[in-house]
């Protein structure tokens, strides 16, 4: 027996000429903060689903590919992350990842609008878990005001966990933005976002991506492919920049003698993520 229509959620993708739909039981939250829209809906086969200004943030069932993907990678290839800079990430999924990493000493997150956060640890506390972790400083505030005040050199790591580029975020891929990172980044940094769909946002997100962050004196960028079901096409990327060495090798005796539990992210993962298919291939290496 069909179930009504208003029984959905959709998100369109406008590029993609597509949509992706979950069945839903309720709607379990909605405000409108400052900021953004945010709404949570009970779904019958994911979970609770978080979503701002009418796009898919997460889902319970499958957000550990995204926030793995954002974090591991780009700390197992930095030879010694200590300090890490997360701009957006208020759901606190990256966050709890980041944190189990033994070399880290202090993760400081940096999301405009606390209400994400405060929603978050309502409906999704598995990603909030570590919140309270003595290494983890939470603060709610501009992402772009912050790192224009800060020292040169005082970070390992900057991970960009943002909204798509419109509203807030938008600022958050632009080559200032970019400048400033690198600026904040000591010997060895990398910075690394989430940089949408190799399907459908190669020319109009990846490839100015690939130029701002090129332009703003990183020496190497690749993003790394991997699945996301509840995003536009299912295939997502993050896309790493090095201050100052080529992308290519990683930790790979680190990530094998992990002592941390993983669902998504081993080394085999992390070398399959960096091959890139041949349409990327071409059209990123050609800029
Ligand atoms: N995984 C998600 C995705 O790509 O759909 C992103 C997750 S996280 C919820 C994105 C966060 O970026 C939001 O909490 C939002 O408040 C934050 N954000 C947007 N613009 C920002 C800015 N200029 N400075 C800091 N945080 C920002």
């Amino acid at each position: 027996m069909p179930l009504p229509t208003n029984t959905w959620f959709t998100e369109p993708c406008e590029e993609g000429g597509s949509a992706f739909s979950l069945r839903t039981r309720r709607k379990l939250h909605q405000e409108q903060s400052p900021y953004q829209k945010i709404e949570v809906y009970e779904t019958d086969s994911y979970g609770n689903l978080l979503v701002i200004d009418g796009f898919i943030m997460l889902s319970s069932r499958d957000n550990f590919l995204y926030h793995e993907m954002m974090s591991h990678p780009a700390l197992f290839t930095h030879p010694n992350p200590r300090r890490i800079l997360i701009i957006g990430g208020g759901d606190c999924g990256t966050l709890t990842e980041v944190l189990k990493h033994a070399t880290v000493e202090q993760v400081t997150q940096v999301d405009i609008d606390e209400r994400v956060t405060r929603v978050s640890e309502q409906f999704f506390p598995e990603l909030c878990r570590s919140n309270a972790d003595p290494r983890a400083h939470l603060l709610f505030e501009d992402g772009v005001r912050f790192v224009a005040r800060q020292q040169s050199g005082c970070v390992d790591v900057v991970i960009v966990d943002s909204t798509d580029p419109i509203g807030p975020g938008e600022v958050l891929f632009s080559q200032d933005f970019y400048a400033q990172c690198r600026r904040l980044l000591g010997a060895d940094g990398l910075l690394v976002q989430q940089s949408e769909s190799p399907f459908y946002h190669l020319d109009s997100i990846i490839k100015p991506m690939y130029r701002r962050v090129r332009g703003a004196g990183f020496v190497d960028v690749l993003s790394l492919q991997f699945p996301q079901p509840v995003y536009a096409s299912g295939w997502w990327t993050c896309t790493l920049a090095c201050r100052d060495m080529t992308i290519g090798t990683f930790r790979e005796q680190a990530v094998e003698e992990r002592t941390f539990v993983t669902r998504y992210y081993n080394a085999a993962i992390h070398r399959a993520a960096m091959a890139m298919p041949e349409f990327m291939r071409q059209g990123l290496l050609a800029l």
